[in-house]
């Protein structure tokens, strides 16, 4: 049944139907009038102005131009193809290249005619061309006659072969306006409409497709994205203040003799301010009453792991079992050492349970937790088995929360009948767009500062004829006692290619590393989980002094000692893995080095991420830099972002937006926590239409 005019099937539209829209929904996902109705323009074409061939000097600028056809080619055949014609003006010749949709363009020219051909030139060899520009005869008459900003629709070959022109869909929005603008809802209060300076929903919509001038384009766009950033906040401040209202939690009031005796007695070293002010942060969090859900950022070797720890003793102190729960069993294992050895001493017990703990381990271990005798468990996903049930679980501790979704988050909190409170602790360091977007639920806490006297990695950037170089600067800092890493980016641990280029760099660091004098370990997702642990167990009790891996050792692995970090084919890595990866060295008090070798091919984002790597260590400086590189849909640990429905606003660019927007969002909610007020029922209607899926949010 359908509910409303924008819920209208596609095909009902006049001049679609079923196949063709069947082909919508296929290439740019648009099945309903509602949907067709958000497919913006990607840009406004001036079609009243045209340039002139020889005036083309950058790549950057669209531009339209007037001529004709001279020569028409077809290069190669089959998968190879390409079309290449020769088109000219008054002022000169350039090419146009088709390598897809060869046979329908080919049929669509002809020599001698008059075209105009719109599109972005591309300098290739020295010469600029055109690769798949918009050809329109120069008869064809202009849609949109008096209207200087005509809109320009994507399409795709494929589509414009069913007639899916961009001047097609001019005519298609046409059509779809004069049908629904009547009946588009608004979305705001006009309260807030009037006080944030919007201009109405159905104006912007229309404005969006046909401006009338640069300035309603311009408030068309604020409008409609303010609301997609609006509704995120909305939607995640409302998640807060539920939680504040009616989730009650444990006060934990008490610091007491868990707490005291460790930070007299086992603490190694003094607490930097940054973790000094993180505690507090947590210590009030927990006295509150109210639920905490906060999240802990901190460069990698900032210390979160302390941090976890002495707030897990204050769970202890205050009666309850606290869990931490780690993304790998690597992981796991580490933390269990760490907390484990700083526990020395003291009547706390520890345990761990992973996927491969054993059964016999597992039923003791399931039955001390039920009977409270447990009071600290560390482990992987294994901790969210319905199996394993606490006695009193009032503290859960998620460290590199990226990896973990709010569904699992939700499943932890089940396990204990008073919600426990929830810190979760990433080291990839997010820019406060994406974090207000991503974790606008959460408190954020940052750990700004390293530990005293660590040394910044210094890093270089090597090509393979620096490959000797390299291999005799390992063999020096292996001669001074330190310990080495390599890192392959085995990306896709079955790819056959490049398990055969980590199988060559093994063997050409065996050659040049022979035994007996080095030793060499060696871990990839492809070996079991006993070999691999057992592989890094000989790293680091300094039984090997390389580690040749994959990134399976790219978070939290902590062995001080290791102070060579190289990464191999470092280009084919994303800026915020190799950060975690050069993470991995630094640790100890001793000078480290990352080496990132690259081959000389290099795109233009690949070197601006090694130029990055090799002047910052700065990880707010270098998700920014990444941010701006790759949009935040590819933002490693962030993929759930491409989910967030942003089709106009940008984290990177509309960052002020962004805070006008929460701050709307704040000032709707403390008015009307609820969203009862008539006014605000718009508001209320849009989120039921709306088709976000909140639980992909992390
Ligand atoms: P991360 O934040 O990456 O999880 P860790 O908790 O693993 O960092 O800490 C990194 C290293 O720094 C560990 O070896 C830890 O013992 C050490 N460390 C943590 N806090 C301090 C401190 N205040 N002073 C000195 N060393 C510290
Ligand atoms: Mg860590």
């Amino acid at each position: 049944m359908v509910q409303h005019i924008l819920d209208t099937p596609i095909e009902y539209l006049k001049g679609i139907g079923p196949s063709r829209a069947e082909m919508l929904r296929k290439e740019i996902e648009v099945s309903t009038f509602g949907e067709m109705l958000q497919y913006y323009p990607f840009r406004y074409v001036d079609r009243s102005k045209f340039y002139n061939v020889s005036d083309i000097n950058s790549d950057a600028a669209w531009v339209q131009l007037k001529g004709k056809i001279t020569s028409i080619q077809t290069i190669g055949a089959g998968r190879t193809a390409r079309l290449v014609m020769t088109f000219k003006d008054q002022t000169g010749e350039i090419e146009l290249i088709w390598f897809q949709g060869i046979k329908w363009i080919k049929e669509k020219v002809a020599l001698g005619k008059e075209y105009i051909i719109f599109g972005k030139p591309n300098l290739f060899n020295g010469r600029f061309n055109f690769t798949h520009p918009d050809i329109e005869p120069e008869e064809e008459e202009l849609i949109v006659q008096n209207e200087p900003l005509q809109p320009y629709y994507s399409t795709s070959e494929k589509l414009k072969s069913r007639g899916f022109t961009p001047k097609s869909f001019v005519r298609i929005m046409r059509t779809l306006i004069s049908q629904v603008h009547k009946f588009i809802p608004e979305t705001l209060s006009q309260e807030l409409i009037k006080s944030a300076g919007l201009m109405n929903r159905t104006e912007a919509l229309i404005s969006i497709h046909f401006p009338r001038d640069p300035r309603s384009l311009v408030k068309a766009l604020e409008r409609l994205k303010f609301d997609e950033l609006f509704f995120i906040q909305l939607q995640l401040l409302r998640l807060k203040y539920i939680r504040m209202e009616k989730v009650k939690s444990r006060i934990f009031g008490t610091i007491g003799d868990h707490f005291n005796d460790f930070y007299r007695k086992n603490l190694p070293f003094e607490l930097t301010n940054a973790q000094k002010k993180v505690v507090r942060e947590i210590r009030a969090d927990l006295g509150s009453g109210k639920q905490m859900n906060r999240l802990l950022q901190g460069d990698v070797g900032s210390g979160k792991t302390l941090v976890a720890l002495m707030s897990m003793l204050i769970a202890l102190d205050n009666g309850c079992q606290a869990c931490l729960m780690a993304p790998t069993e690597i992981l796991a294992a580490q933390h269990y050492k760490t907390i484990s050895n700083m526990l020395n001493g003291l009547p706390i017990e520890v345990s761990i349970l992973t996927g491969s703990t054993r059964k016999a381990a597992r039923v003791d271990l399931h039955n001390r937790l039920e009977s409270g005798q447990l009071h600290i468990l560390i482990g992987t996903h294994a901790l969210l088995e319905q199996k394993v049930q606490f006695h009193n679980l009032g503290l859960v501790v998620i460290d590199e929360q990226h990896r973990f979704g709010v569904a699992q988050r939700a499943r932890l909190w089940e396990k204990s009948e008073v919600p426990p409170h929830v810190l979760v602790m990433t080291a990839t360091p997010i820019p406060r767009t994406l974090a207000m977007t991503l974790y606008g639920d959460l408190d954020i806490s940052v750990i700004d500062e390293l530990p005293p006297g660590r040394k910044p990695v210094k890093t270089y950037h090597f090509y393979e004829k620096d490959r000797f170089r390299v291999f005799r600067f390992m063999m020096e800092q292996i001669e001074q006692g330190r310990q080495v890493y390599m890192v392959y980016p085995l990306i896709n641990e079955s790819d056959k290619l490049e398990l055969q280029a980590l199988k060559e760099g093994i063997d050409n660091v065996m050659r040049y590393f022979p035994i007996p004098q080095y030793h060499i370990s060696i871990v990839h997702g492809q070996l079991k989980a006993g070999e691999k642990e057992s592989e890094m167990k000989r790293f680091v009790e300094k039984k090997t002094q390389i580690m040749v891996a994959t990134t399976v050792i790219e978070v939290g692995v902590d062995v001080p000692n290791a102070s060579v970090m190289v990464i191999e084919n470092a280009e084919r890595f994303g800026l915020s893995q190799l950060h975690q990866l050069r993470g991995r060295v630094g640790r100890g008090a001793d000078q480290s080095h990352c080496i990132l070798m690259s081959s000389y091919k290099l795109t233009s984002d690949g070197r601006k991420r090694l130029e990055t790597m090799v002047r910052t260590t700065d990880g707010f400086e270098i998700a920014e830099v990444d941010l701006h590189l790759r949009g935040p849909g590819d933002l490693q640990g962030t993929q759930q972002s491409g989910l967030v429905g942003l089709k106009l606003a940008s984290l990177v660019k509309d960052e002020k937006l962004l805070k006008i927007a929460r701050e709307f969002a704040y000032r709707t909610l403390d008015e009307d926590p609820h969203l009862e007020k008539a006014e605000n029922q718009p508001m209320v209607k849009y989120l039921q239409r709306s088709e976000y899926d909140w639980g992909k949010i992390s």
